[in-house]
């Protein structure tokens, strides 16, 4: 019987998705390239598989992919050892990785050549919305495929979303998290310049929080230690997500952008900012960690 999910990619996201699929009783095997990422599975309980070759066999109906981007989608879905390949007609695949707009449209393009039914399906809500299983989830596609592909979709997150089309998902998505990296770069400013104003950065976060200035880096991300607990800043800067990924969505929104003749100034300022960032070896920190950078020599936290 064909009732297994095979989940590939298990890192900060993937990890804590899996783990409320298997939570939730259903029959879950997953896979990542990184030793470490499989030991961390196996620890919290999952059944973990050795290779592509033998994750993927007849018993599997659902195929959950969450790499870091549109390469790794690629490589995995359409490259030599591609799943296209080897998954049967009747399995759904769900790709939650962010990754540009093409791939994302090649690799459903192909999928449907072969009459499998595929979405792309990135999610917003961070580290947090994943373990809480309340992440916001933007799915391109078939209507048909959406409605497939719901009721897993309502195990990982609280706002299930279609979009449109094979490829929306990731343009909603990377509209999205363009506003994200510049309202993490303007939260870190108005902190940073209320320290420098001497003004108590715990009053000024609750009254932003609850004024006109408020942000999702405001009210569940602070890019600064003491505001809220569990946040990557008060974790020395662990991601979370990373200054890496950050970077790479607001390539993909520039990109777009150009594509279409979109003007997103904040955008491509934001991209600079990042960019020298992640050039600096900051790829690895979390993307709030953005805020040593705006602080400059009055940000005195600490960071790994
Ligand atoms: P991550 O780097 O922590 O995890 C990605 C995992 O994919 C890694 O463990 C890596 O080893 C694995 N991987 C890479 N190539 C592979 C392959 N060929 N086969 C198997 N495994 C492979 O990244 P993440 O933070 O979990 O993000 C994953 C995706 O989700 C990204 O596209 C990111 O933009 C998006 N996203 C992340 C967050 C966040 O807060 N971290 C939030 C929303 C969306």
């Amino acid at each position: 019987m064909r009732d297994k999910i095979a989940f590939i990619g298990v890192g900060n996201m993937g990890n804590p998705m899996a783990e409320n699929l298997h939570k939730s009783g259903k029959k879950i095997t997953v896979f990542d390239v990184s030793k470490e990422m499989m030991e961390r599975a196996e620890k919290k309980g999952l059944n973990t598989s050795e290779s592509i070759e033998s994750l993927i066999n007849e018993e599997v109906s659902i195929v959950i992919t969450m790499l870091p981007e549109g390469k790794h989608s690629k490589e995995i879905y359409l490259g030599d050892n591609g799943i296209i390949n080897k998954v049967s007609k009747d399995c759904l695949l769900i790709d939650c990785s962010t990754i540009d707009i093409e791939t994302s449209k090649e690799i459903g393009n192909a999928a449907d050549e072969q009459n499998i039914m595929m979405i792309d399906a990135p999610v917003s809500g961070g580290v947090m919305g994943a373990q809480k299983a309340t992440l916001n989830i933007m799915v391109g596609g078939s209507k048909e495929a959406f409605d497939k592909a719901l009721p897993v979709l309502k195990i990982l997150g609280k706002n299930i979303y279609h979009a449109g089309e094979i490829g929306s998902g990731n343009g909603a998505k990377i509209c999205n998290n363009m506003a994200l990296g510049i309202a993490m770069i303007a939260a870190s400013e108005s902190l940073m310049l209320a320290k420098r104003l001497n003004i108590d950065i715990k009053k000024v976060h609750e009254i932003m929080r609850n004024a006109s200035g408020n942000s999702w880096p405001i009210s569940v991300y602070p890019p600064l230690p003491g505001l809220i607990d569990g946040t990557p800043s008060n974790n020395n800067y662990r991601p979370g997500f990373s200054a890496g990924m950050m970077n790479k969505d607001l390539k993909l929104a520039y990109e777009c952008a150009k594509s279409v003749n979109a003007e997103t100034p904040l955008g491509k300022m934001a991209l600079e900012i990042y960019d020298q960032f992640c050039k600096e070896g900051n790829d690895t920190k979390d993307f709030s960690a953005i805020s040593k950078v705006i602080g400059g020599d009055a940000w005195d936290y600490p960071i790994d």
